[in-house]
């Protein structure tokens, strides 16, 4: 293996155990976001997988949505996605962001689900998911995307290169 293969897989490795999230409500009930919280509570500990609640986009890796994206949220949910730092990922949480769920209906005034208004990595549908699925969504997806970014990336840029 090269110096710069492995200093890429390092990188990747360091990465995918440093993941911090910004949570952002779209114009959910709320239910979703508690539901959320409930995973950095003792008895899920969604920290204990090195996946921290930050809730600044700047400094954060990840933005999980929730709601179904109001018309109002829609130019604020694009420049928050815009100020999260590369490598980034999106995880829709709930029903409302992965298809507008109830409010996607005639008079509804909403545009999303999320995935039509920004890049989405990971969808969990569920009104709201258990605490449960939400951990085992962001465990599963999160770290083999951030250990495997630096490989895409690179795979990426040389394809457009060649
Ligand atoms: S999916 Fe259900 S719990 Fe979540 S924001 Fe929508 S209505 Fe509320």
């Amino acid at each position: 293996m090269s110096l710069k293969s492995a200093l890429k897989k390092l990188k990747g490795f360091v990465r995918s155990r440093s993941i911090h999230v910004t949570v952002v409500n779209t114009g959910g009930c709320n239910g979703c976001d508690i539901e959320i919280l409930a995973c950095y509570t003792y008895r899920y500990d969604l920290e204990q997988y090195g996946i921290y609640y930050h809730n600044n986009p700047r400094k954060s890796d990840v933005l999980i949505v929730t709601g179904p994206v109001t018309y109002q949220w829609r130019d604020k949910l694009v420049k928050l996605y815009h100020k999260v730092p590369e490598p980034k990922a999106v995880v829709a949480v709930g029903t409302c962001a992965c298809s507008g769920g109830i409010f996607n209906q005639r008079g509804g005034r909403v545009c999303g689900p999320v995935r039509e208004v920004i890049p989405v990595d990971a969808e969990v549908p569920g009104c709201p998911p258990r605490p449960e699925e939400i951990v085992s969504a962001v465990v599963d997806v999160l770290p083999a995307l951030f250990r495997s970014w630096e490989f895409r990336r690179g795979g990426a840029r040389e394809a457009q290169e060649a």
